[in-house]
């Protein structure tokens, strides 16, 4: 049968006043039940566009998705009208972004905004929908959640409110959660334990989730594949493990060195110099040759195919085998 997600050449183009970006360069990946993947890179690396364009949420124009399909269960919902794809949204796909704090209205408590979804989606009461709106809290693990179902936003945490957010993604139970740097406001202790609740929560409900962040430290327990992006493109797909264990892109291997550790206080993070290329103007030959340690000329004229090298593993480097092979 159909994997649950399945999203093939995917490109988003916007139309800037200095030419056309391509912000989503021809990516792949699919998504399982019960698997996580986590799509990391830099701002600007196109993972968030990617995941914009999975919801059916890009701003067109300026975004223009100019090729691809993004199969849901066979169907390709890019083919899919603004109305047939609000109940795809509603119940089959959630998202929980970054700014917990913009995304839930200040002026109604928690609980009205909770029970509301069921209440518009599921026609229950207003008793029922505000005893799910308790259970949700519960389940996200919300103290004292029968109390707090009457506060309003500014009266939770910023851990609080992100998993208030939760609790909203997860209300109509959909098959794939969608969770958009959802951890990057909060101090490290807090974006762990947050971490912990999504893997649980997904393991539980056997859900697709897909982690998206600038961080492999913080998906490094929860994640079972990564996408890592640059400038558009997937450029490393392997295992979580293999990831970690021997990266076979430079950029990958710079992404870990600039991982913040929770045992070393006052650490130095390596910052990978440089920035990542203007989308309107990519370079010829390999758009990561700039910033990277191993480039040698064919990099600055031949852009390397991310190409299958070992097992399920793939790469965009003309020179894996010796990233891979190198301290
Ligand atoms: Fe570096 Fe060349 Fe590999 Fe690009 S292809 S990542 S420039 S070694
Ligand atoms: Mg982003």
């Amino acid at each position: 049968s159909a994997p649950l997600l399945r999203v093939k050449n995917l490109q988003v183009e916007f139309n800037t006043r200095e030419g056309k970006a391509k912000a989503v360069n021809g990516v792949n990946f699919t998504l399982e039940e019960g698997q996580t993947l986590a799509i990391v890179g830099e701002s600007g690396s196109g993972k968030s566009v990617t995941s914009q364009a999975i919801m059916g949420i890009l701003d067109i124009p300026p975004a223009r998705i100019a090729d691809g399909e993004v199969l849901f269960r066979g169907v390709d919902l890019l083919k899919l009208k603004a109305k047939e794809m609000r109940p795809v949204r509603a119940n089959h796909i959630a998202m929980v972004f970054q700014d917990a704090l913009s995304a839930l209205n200040p002026v109604w408590t928690v609980g009205f905004q909770l029970g509301e979804l069921f209440r518009i989606h599921r026609g229950m009461s207003r008793s029922d929908a505000r005893k799910r709106a308790i259970e949700l809290l519960d389940l996200v693990k919300i103290p004292a959640a029968k109390q707090r179902v009457d506060e309003y936003p500014h009266q939770f945490s910023g851990g609080m409110r992100q998993r208030v957010m939760i609790a909203m993604a997860l209300a109509l139970d959909p098959e794939i959660l969608i969770a958009d740097e959802p951890t990057t406001a909060l101090d490290v202790t807090v974006q762990a334990q947050i971490m912990r609740l999504l893997a649980e929560i997904q393991a539980e409900r056997q859900m697709g989730l897909i982690l998206i962040t600038h961080d492999l430290g913080v998906v490094a327990d929860v994640a079972d594949d990564v996408t890592v992006m640059y400038a558009g493109r997937a450029v490393e797909q392997a295992t979580i493990h293999e990831i970690f264990e021997k990266p076979a892109h430079p950029y990958t291997k710079a992404l870990l060195k600039s991982i913040p550790r929770l045992d070393v206080k006052g650490q130095r993070l390596e910052v990978i110099a440089g920035l990542p290329p203007v989308l309107t103007n990519i370079p010829p030959g390999c758009s990561f040759a700039p910033r990277c340690g191993y480039a040698q000329d064919v990099c600055r004229t031949d852009d390397p195919e991310l190409l299958q090298f070992t097992g399920e593993r793939f790469a965009a480097c003309h020179f894996s085998s010796e990233v891979m092979n190198d301290e």
